[in-house]
């Protein structure tokens, strides 16, 4: 919970890019929101602490070790003077080198790395020491896919169709709710608008359910949920060229995307698009974040190492 002014994005018009694709782009960008590179999570944070009577003493919660959920979440703890103890699961060789940790114990959080089966227990073991201890919890689920992250998603996304009158909304879709939230603004708007949601981890059958669920959620009763399972390069945090492409294309326009979440999203926008789908059409990318994921990237496997090095020569420096 910060200042509701807090929570403005800039929706930017990307011209020389809209015209290389042959579409007007317009892109809304909450990875601009007041957490540094935090992105969606930072609506979704906020929608759910506002929708509590008081704040916590502690607030707990689970995801993988290099989780923007978690690592959003501990930045507004921090920012709110609350405990925080996130249960993080990963391998123990990303436990030893993630630059995720480095963050979360520069932010001052508690933290347990813990195998996925013990998620549920961890977290039911600290929920009971703090309340022994005569301390107020509350848990927030996973990445947090709730129903007040949804309606903060169609309360925006309303706001954001109504300006930009958009023919296609695009987007990086994971749990649903953010993906729910817009599709549900949508189908409220007078503005005819098809939002796709690209599907970062889930298949078709899995996803949609959820992303209809979310929509349900935020109000919508008949609403026609688009969920393209075509750009998963292999699964969560995978990536492949046409990912990396499309990584490559945004940065070189000065959009900063990741090969996690909003790559991926961004190489759909580009496959529709050159399959002559969205011809002159007004498009609305929805940056979701993912930039600590990309940061994440260069510190491991250096994915562009080569062209670095390559630009490095050209310029003589
Ligand atoms: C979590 C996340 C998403 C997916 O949001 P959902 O509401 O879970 O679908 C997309 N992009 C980024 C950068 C994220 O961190």
């Amino acid at each position: 919970m910060i200042m509701s002014n807090e929570l403005t994005a800039p929706l930017q018009r990307f011209d020389r890019l809209g015209d290389t694709l042959g579409i007007e782009l317009l892109v809304q960008r909450d990875d601009l929101l007041p957490f540094p590179l935090a992105g969606n999570k930072v609506r979704k944070i906020d929608a759910e602490l506002r929708a509590l009577s008081t704040l916590p003493d502690l607030l707990i919660t689970n995801g993988g070790i290099n989780s923007n959920h978690c690592r959003t979440l501990a930045f507004f703890a921090t920012r709110l003077s609350i405990d925080c103890h996130l249960v993080l699961h990963g391998s123990a060789e990303e436990a030893s080198s993630s630059p995720a940790l480095t963050l979360l114990q520069q932010l001052g959080v508690q933290f347990t790395v813990v195998s996925p089966g013990e998620i549920r227990a961890t977290i039911e073991h600290l929920v009971e020491r703090a309340m022994s201890s005569g301390m107020s919890v509350h848990v927030v689920p996973g990445g947090a896919h709730s129903p007040a992250g949804s309606k903060a998603y169609a309360e925006v996304g309303q706001e954001v169709i109504d300006e930009a009158a958009p023919d296609f909304v695009f987007l990086a879709s994971g749990t649903g709710a953010t993906h729910g939230g817009i599709a549900a603004a949508a189908a409220r708007s007078v503005v005819p608008t098809r939002v796709i949601g690209i599907s970062v981890a889930r298949s078709h059958a899995r996803g949609l359910q959820a992303v209809a669920e979310a929509a349900t959620w935020a109000g919508a009763r008949h609403c026609e949920i688009e969920f393209d399972d075509n750009f998963l390069a292999g699964g969560y945090g995978r990536s492949d060229s046409p990912t990396h492409e499309a990584v490559a294309l945004g940065w070189k326009h000065g959009l900063p995307l990741d090969t996690t979440y909003t790559g991926k999203a961004f190489a759909g926008l580009v496959d529709y698009a050159h399959r002559g789908a969205l011809a002159g059409s007004r498009v609305l990318f929805w940056h979701t974040g993912g930039l600590w994921n990309f940061l994440s990237a260069l510190g491991s496997s250096r994915p562009y190492a080569s062209e670095w090095h390559l630009s490095q020569e050209v310029d003589g420096s």
